[in-house]
């Protein structure tokens, strides 16, 4: 079966973040990065436009590609 092509430096699945439980990300790992569905994940599509997936986008984030964005150039350390 595929599997995502970032799953080896997505830093959601490689560098685990405070916000995401364990048990999450076990879930988004067998969901989308393991599966023909990675192409779905938001991260996955945000990094194919522009390069780079901000941290606080899940797999499974609502926001707007543009509300993304928005929220990215407003927190405080970019
Ligand atoms: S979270 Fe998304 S981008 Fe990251 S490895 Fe999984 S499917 Fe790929």
């Amino acid at each position: 079966m595929p599997s995502c092509p970032n799953i080896n430096t997505c830093r959601l699945i490689n560098a685990p973040l405070d916000f995401v439980s364990g048990s999450d990300i076990k879930i988004y790992r067998r969901i989308y990065c393991t599966t023909d569905r990675f192409s779905g994940c938001r991260r996955f599509q945000f990094k194919q436009k522009e390069g780079f997936c901000p941290d606080f986008v899940l797999p499974d984030t609502q926001e707007s590609h543009e509300d993304i964005l928005d929220r990215f150039d407003n927190e405080p350390d970019n």
